[in-house]
């Protein structure tokens, strides 16, 4: 079994597919205390995540609320500032961009909110925001943003009369298409989908993971599609990314995720999806307690405390990410045992 050190290097594997490389990336929160407003202690948001993203492909990132996702992807697109660490697009570090690079990178990497209503200004027609970006960056005229407008909309399969109507007169899967036009506008190559789906009806969910798919394929897009629902993630991604309390814990091509969980962590996740075949149904694993505060994340391996199979390693030394097999790569001291 080959236990080799991640190849991480600035070219991503040397293979050169690697749109997206994130080394190391660490997002700590200062909490202040006292009078003086002193900081008392970190928040370890996300503590040391390494990961690529190749063009065309989309990675799934999935976890419990609170393990730091939606900080990888702010961190990412620089709406937050890291503490340390980089992240590159087509071999650049975006953190050694300045003001006006950062506003040319934002053109080629977007956002899509769980909440759309977090990028449509709500006193504004929906038209008015899908062409904001476009203003922002000088592209056309007045009426070659209207165009570009209306065909946006065309392409998430809403109409162009609709660019009229303010944000309150559609509906949840509606104003998520609406947000999908939004962040089409500059023609990025890679898209951060954070919960795109997590606040709609399950029917609704995969019209908008199918149009997500197919926008995708339209567009050469590449997605890191954040979700806490497995059964999200295993719809739309091509690799599968696992975070447990701001750190990566496993990660593999969606198959052999889905068909081979090494982390007991992920196991457990898997547990809990209800299968259709009760034959088939797996054994339920229920985690001990509740995920434990970034504040003072445990010594060891973070999930030692909910693990059932924790031994006295785990709970001291913290457990290398390494390649268990061949693109299968995982965080645990007793994996494959
Ligand atoms: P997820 O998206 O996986 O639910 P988040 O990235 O939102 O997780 O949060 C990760 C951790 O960081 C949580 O414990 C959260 O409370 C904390 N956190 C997020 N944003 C801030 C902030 N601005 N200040 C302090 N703590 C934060
Ligand atoms: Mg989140």
């Amino acid at each position: 079994m080959s236990r080799q050190k991640p190849d991480l290097s600035i070219q991503g594997n040397g293979r050169g597919d690697d749109l997206i490389v994130v080394k190391d990336l660490v997002k700590y929160f200062p909490i202040r205390g006292g009078v003086l407003k002193k900081v008392v202690d970190w928040v370890q948001a996300v503590d040391g995540v390494s990961f690529t993203v190749r063009r065309g492909e989309t990675l799934g990132l999935v976890g419990e609320s609170g393990c730091g996702k939606t900080t990888v992807g702010r961190t990412m697109l620089r709406l937050l500032e890291p503490t340390s660490g980089i992240v590159e697009i087509n071999g650049t570090n975006v953190y050694d961009l300045d003001r006006r690079q950062i506003k040319t990178m934002r053109r080629k990497m977007q956002i899509i909110f769980q909440d759309p209503y977090a990028s449509l200004n709500p006193r504004k027609p929906i038209g008015d925001s899908i062409m904001a970006g476009l203003q922002i960056h000088k592209i056309g005229n007045r009426a070659e943003q209207v165009e570009i407008m209306h065909d946006l909309l065309e392409k998430v399969g809403m109409k162009p009369y609709h660019s009229h109507r303010f944000p309150h007169e559609f509906s949840g899967g509606q104003r998520q298409r609406i947000g999908i036009a939004r962040a089409l506008a500059l023609q990025p190559d890679f898209i951060i989908c954070d919960e795109p789906v997590s606040a709609l009806d399950v029917s609704i969910q995969s019209q908008v993971l199918n149009l997500l798919k197919d926008l995708q394929e339209d567009f050469h897009l590449t997605y890191l599609f954040i979700a806490h629902d497995l059964s999200v993630i295993e719809h739309i991604s091509d690799r599968v990314a696992v975070m447990y309390l701001g750190k990566i814990v496993e990660m593999a091509p969606r198959e052999e995720y889905f068909g081979n969980p090494l982390h007991f962590y992920t196991q457990a996740l898997m547990s809990a999806i209800p299968v259709a075949n009760p034959k088939s149904r797996r054994e339920r694993i229920i985690l001990k307690g509740e995920v434990p505060t970034p504040i003072n994340p445990p010594s060891g391996c973070r999930f030692h405390p909910r693990c059932w199979r924790a031994v006295d390693q785990c709970r001291v030394e913290v457990p290398p990410f390494e390649e268990f097999k061949p693109g299968h790569w995982v965080a645990c001291w007793r994996a494959g045992e």
